[in-house]
């Protein structure tokens, strides 16, 4: 039986084309009690089911959703320097095209030729289990035909790139991506990595002394500034081509930082330091150098405000973060008032919804 038979005739169902980003909780419960497949790992086969590590939300009427989803967090530029953009419509890595990519590897055996969600959105350009290059071919909605080029075989991606695409996929699937530093939330990767595309299709003219980062990265991996791009365009709505070259670059510029050729002034990228930076050197020997003392309260500081950034897409951070602050604040109107102080840092109250004083 053929999908749309089998959801229109069978299960009343009419839309094929809803089925990868919300299909509707009524179909879902059928589809549970056909399938014997639980309702909850149904609902994570469709993007909805990614809400809110992936995406804040599928609604794409919400007023500066771009700015929420991009803007909150740095990577090449520092963060003042940023120019706001506001879009109508916008969703983060949903294409206004479908896109039809998927692993030659993974598609080798004929009996079984599915296709990932997560090749659907323009996250990833390899396969993060064999390190080859997704390739574009022609199909219908969840089936795979023939391949575009008529020479299917494997092209390996570079190092940057399956290193960046392999922490996605860990992303995805485990819920959080190890960083040389630390571990840190899923929710966390994707708005980076967001973040960085954005930057890297910021005009050099608005980035004053930290142009300099972006011409680095573009050049290292070959491709003309911007991808060529002149009129800023969200990422979501790019040309497929110059969206390629973007995710290119955003894994240049991760290798660029990891390996320390660049140290841009964006909070995150010390992300990406396998060890504290240290200060600058005198040039004299290390062990005849003075041990400069460590300012403890400067790094509670800076790990306090990762911490925030991070408890607004993780609600266990928050309520960590929460019982911290309510130390020694044992009346309801402290604790109310430390609610209210944590919902105005963006961190939405539901995530302390549970939380009791022990
Ligand atoms: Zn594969």
């Amino acid at each position: 039986m053929e999908v749309r038979d089998l959801l229109e005739h069978d299960l009343g169902h009419g839309q094929v084309d809803d089925l990868d980003t919300a299909p509707p909780l009524s179909l879902l419960t059928v589809l549970s009690q056909r399938s014997g497949i639980e309702l909850d790992r149904l609902r994570c086969m469709s993007v909805a089911g990614w809400v809110p590590w992936l995406l804040d939300s599928l609604d794409d009427q919400i007023p500066a959703a771009l700015e929420t989803y991009a803007f909150q967090f740095s990577v090449l530029l520092p963060r003042h320097k940023r120019k706001i953009r506001t879009v109508a419509r916008w969703r983060a890595w949903l294409p206004r095209q479908p896109i039809n990519r998927a692993c030659p590897l993974c598609l080798n055996d004929p009996a079984d030729q599915a296709i990932l969600l997560a090749w659907k959105l323009p996250l990833m350009l390899s396969c993060p289990l064999h390190g080859c290059w997704l390739e574009a071919y022609w199909g219908v909605p969840g089936r795979f035909l023939r391949w575009e080029n008529t020479d299917p075989s494997p092209r390996a991606a570079s190092e940057a790139i399956t290193v960046m695409d392999r922490r996605t996929w860990q992303a995805m699937t485990t819920g959080y991506v190890e960083l040389p530093r630390r571990r840190i939330h899923a929710g966390l990767w994707f708005r980076m990595l967001r973040t960085l595309l954005d930057e890297l299709n910021t005009p050099l003219s608005m980035c004053g002394p930290y142009a300099g980062y972006l011409r680095h990265v573009w050049e290292g991996c070959g491709y003309s500034l911007r991808a060529g791009q002149s009129l800023w365009r969200p990422y979501e709505t790019l040309d497929p081509a110059v969206r390629f070259q973007m995710l290119e670059a955003a894994a240049t510029a991760i290798h660029l930082i990891e390996s320390r050729v660049i140290s841009p002034p964006g909070e995150q990228a010390t992300l990406f330091w396998s060890e504290p930076q240290t200060e600058f050197t005198n040039g004299l020997p290390a062990k005849e150098r003075m041990q400069e003392p460590i300012n403890y309260w400067q790094e509670a500081v800076k790990a306090i405000n990762e911490a925030v950034a991070e408890a607004r897409h993780n609600p266990e951070t928050a309520r960590s973060l929460f019982a911290l602050a309510a130390y020694g604040k044992r009346d309801s109107e402290s604790l109310e008032r430390l609610r209210a102080e944590f919902a105005q840092e963006g961190i939405p109250p539901e995530f302390l919804s549970h939380y009791e004083l022990d």
